[in-house]
């Protein structure tokens, strides 16, 4: 049985030695966690090897859409992992950088490096940059996936299905226990305290517009929450899970995103306590399993995950040969971005986004259909969702996040009976929400949130 470890690593620089290194050094990025961090293990590992303290490193920058909402539910986790490394005698180093070409004056210091592997654009560029600017050995381990990217499928995957089984033979393969070695060498090299941090913090242009929300970040919340979905909702998740008026999704996806805990960690408690043929779990799994992996296969291997240029081509034929197609109904994006569009339903999962920071699932896909309808060009209401999504979700800026607006495109979908506006792409309305749930208690949820506000 694997222990998970040496299958997730990607080695680089192997040939490469820097005998001078005074640390080991990890670039934390999306692992912000302790348990089930496999880069963690790795650097914990490599430092009792080498006999050199490990010094945890993370790179404090302003992503495009830098907010308070974001950067708030990051600093509460990242105060957290602070306060677990040095229990367990790592140094950590926060630092507002400009460019995370900045990573490598640190990293010149170091002996080897170790580094979350990274699935975006952004997270690629800067990891090769540095692989190849560094005369040391580089690890990247995929601490992000239930099952390694690479060994699930060599290229895009067209649909979900055809993933599903590979993925979940994973779950008898791999070891459900996690331990770190004892770290050896504990030597201080920075004393970073609580309000050097929130310095750090401080330097950051955020958009206060976009507040804090309800969720508060870091792992102790991210497990909280784990064994409230467990104990309390994974019973009724099946039933339950699309109706945006109940409230029996996990919630993780916010602590997923930011790596307060693991999807190998969600899957072994779920089964302590679950069997694997059970129906609730099985639905469970093929979301955090089968769509989210699918989500990182898509942005892996398709470089426009986030422009209307990664659809297949039948849905980009169909939606143009429908551009000129009469819309009853056109809103400008500061419109959609208030929620003053005529679509009551529209409206309050606008609200729910920009008062939650998490909109329900069953309401994104509605939501984004929507924006396709009321847009004069598909192609700019592609670059409008991905704006909206990627700015007012705490889990926003995933691969889940550019999967999902793909989907509501076509892509990994089939052509269904040809309409307006849409072509072939499937549609959705108002009166299948009110069939299938009680909308009006949706409303009452989202006005209280109003009111509360
Ligand atoms: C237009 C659109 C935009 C979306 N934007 C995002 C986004 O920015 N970030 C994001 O994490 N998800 C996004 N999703 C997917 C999905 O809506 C959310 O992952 C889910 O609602 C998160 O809530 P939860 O953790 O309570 O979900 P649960 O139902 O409890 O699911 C557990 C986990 O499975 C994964 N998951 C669930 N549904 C999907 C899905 N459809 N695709 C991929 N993974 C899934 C998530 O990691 C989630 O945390 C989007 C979907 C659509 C249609």
């Amino acid at each position: 049985m694997s222990d998970q470890l040496d299958f997730r690593i990607k080695k680089y620089n192997l040939d490469k030695e820097n005998k001078k290194g005074e640390f080991v050094l990890y670039w934390v990025q999306t692992g912000l966690r302790i348990d089930y961090n496999f880069a963690l293990k790795l650097a914990i590992k490599e430092s009792n090897r080498l006999n050199l303290p490990l010094l945890v490193y993370f790179a404090l920058k302003e992503n495009k859409y830098a907010n308070l909402r974001q950067y708030a539910f990051l600093k509460q986790g990242i105060l957290e992992l602070k306060k677990n490394l040095r229990q367990i005698g790592a140094n950590f180093l926060v630092q507002k950088v400009d460019s995370f070409s900045d990573i490598l004056k640190v990293a010149k210091r170091a002996s080897v490096l170790i580094a979350d592997f990274g699935y975006l654009r952004g997270q690629r560029y800067w990891r090769s940059f540095l692989i190849k600017k560094l005369d040391l050995p580089v690890f990247l381990v995929e601490n992000d996936t239930f099952a390694p990217v690479i060994l699930v499928a060599k290229n895009k995957v067209p649909y979900a299905f055809l993933i599903k089984k590979k993925i979940l033979s994973f779950i008898p393969k791999l070891s459900d226990r996690f331990e770190l070695e004892s770290l050896r060498n504990k030597t201080e090299l920075f004393n970073q305290s609580n309000s050097e941090i929130e310095q750090q913090f401080k330097m950051l242009r955020l958009d206060k517009k976009v507040f804090k929300t309800k969720f508060i970040g870091g792992e102790t919340q991210a497990c909280q929450i784990l064994s409230e979905f467990i104990f309390k909702k994974l019973v009724y998740y099946k039933k339950f899970r699309s109706s945006p008026d109940k409230d029996f999704q996990s919630n993780l996806s916010p602590y997923l995103h930011f790596g307060f805990i693991s999807p190998v960690k969600i899957v072994y408690e779920v089964l302590k306590n679950y069997s694997i043929d059970d129906e609730n779990v099985q639905a469970f799994f093929n979301e955090l399993l089968v769509w989210r992996e699918l989500a990182r296969n898509f942005v892996y291997f398709e470089r426009n995950y986030d422009n209307w240029k990664g659809l297949p081509f039948w849905s980009i034929k169909t939606l143009d040969d429908h551009k000129n197609d009469k819309r009853d109904y056109v809103y400008s994006l500061e419109e959609l971005e208030e929620g003053k569009t005529h679509d009551k339903y529209w409206n309050a999962c606008q609200k729910e986004m920009l008062l939650t920071g998490k909109m329900h699932n069953y309401m994104r896909m509605y939501w984004a259909k929507k924006v396709i309808e009321w847009s004069l060009n598909w192609r700019q209401a592609y670059k409008w969702l991905v704006y909206l999504n990627d700015k007012y979700e705490l889990d926003g800026r995933d691969p889940n996040g550019y999967l999902g607006i793909a989907w509501s495109f076509g892509c990994f979908d089939r052509p269904w009976r040809e309409r307006k506006i849409f072509g072939k792409v499937r549609y959705m309305n108002e009166k299948g929400l009110e069939r299938k749930f009680d909308m009006e208690k949706y409303l009452q949820k989202i006005a209280e949130l109003e009111k509360n506000s």
